[in-house]
């Protein structure tokens, strides 16, 4: 099967300052990064704040351009796109943000919110058509037809979420990068954006990038997962084969961070703890980028940069594994 989405050795590196002897240093937000999402797949996307998920998330969409790499949508690379073609792309790849209170403009009513961007891309003839669709799409979010006329601070941060998540389904999309959806709801919301997210992607067979830092959450919608640290991936697995087996250190540290409730699980299950924060992206320590805080580490780590492999059914960039 071919993907929908394929990343190819991605850079993502900003400019930052010249050092006094004229060298540029550059920050490195994504760093040599490669996967593959297919159709109707969640790919989620774990790791802690700073590790460079948005970034990666953003210059997929072609919000960021690359520094270097390839990405591939429907089988063509995304950098070459001009014209109808590119009008095209952004319309088939949207991305859902994690403020849904900052994303959504207060002076526009929900009903010209879910419009925009039909009239940015001229779907539609008429406004009364516009209007039959955006009410239609705040039925299939799960909010009444006649929230159209309110504005945005009349609602809750879940309902906010869900109009985002109908302005972006305005365009019929057939990819969407969710990038933090649930972080800034109430706990007890964020199950309910999970379950709409999972029922648009079963009616209009959609695929998801899902980023989030807590495993707990990307495990429950996704199919694979990927975890992130320092601008690069260091394990891909099947999500249950990633939850219940996570190979890198820094994956079994993610999951170790999540509560279980149940005493006995919690008990036998590996602990390992990191300490203190990731590294700045300006500064990446040589070899693996974790070795500043792997409790792991050996003298290789620091010389070497462990490359993704096959582990088992995973891909893991460790030299555990070598
Ligand atoms: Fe730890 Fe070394 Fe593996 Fe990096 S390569 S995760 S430092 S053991």
């Amino acid at each position: 099967m071919e993907p929908i989405l394929k990343v190819e050795n991605l850079k993502t590196f900003f400019p930052v300052a010249t050092s006094v002897f004229g060298k540029k240093k550059y920050l490195k937000a994504v760093n040599d990064v490669s996967f593959e999402v297919f159709e109707n797949e969640t790919f989620g996307l774990v790791g802690e704040s700073g590790c460079g998920k948005s970034t990666l998330g953003r210059t997929i969409v072609k919000i960021y351009d690359p520094t270097e790499g390839k990405v591939w949508f429907k089988g063509k690379d995304i950098g070459t796109l001009k014209g109808e073609d590119l009008k095209k792309f952004r319309k088939e790849a949207q991305m859902i943000f994690q403020d849904p209170y900052a994303s959504l403009n207060a002076r526009m009513t929900v009903g010209e919110i879910i419009k925009e961007p039909m009239d940015i891309h001229g779907l539609y003839s008429s406004n009364k058509e516009k209007e039959e669709k955006a009410s239609e799409l705040l039925e299939i979010v799960g909010l009444k037809p006649d929230h159209i006329r309110r504005y945005p601070h009349e609602f809750s941060g879940g309902q906010r979420q869900r109009i985002s998540i109908a302005r972006t389904l305005a365009l019929d999309p057939s990819f969407i990068v969710c990038d933090e959806p649930i972080s800034a709801l109430d706990v007890s919301i964020q199950a309910q954006i999970i379950n709409l997210l999972e029922k648009i992607q079963a009616e209009r067979n959609i695929s998801y990038l899902f980023i989030a830092h807590d495993l707990g959450a990307v495990k429950h919608i996704s199919k694979r997962i990927g975890a992130m640290y320092l601008g690069s991936l260091v394990e891909i697995g099947d999500s249950n084969e990633l939850y219940h087996n996570p190979l890198h250190p820094y994956t079994k540290a993610l999951l170790s961070a999540i509560p279980i409730p149940d005493p006995r699980v919690m008990r036998s299950r590996e602990s390992v703890a990191i300490d203190g924060e990731i590294p700045s992206p300006l500064n990446v320590p040589s070899g693996c980028a974790f070795r500043t805080r792997c409790p792991m580490a050996m003298a290789k780590c620091a010389e070497d940069t462990p490359k993704l492999k096959k582990v088992g059914s995973s891909m893991v960039a460790c030299h555990l594994y070598d």
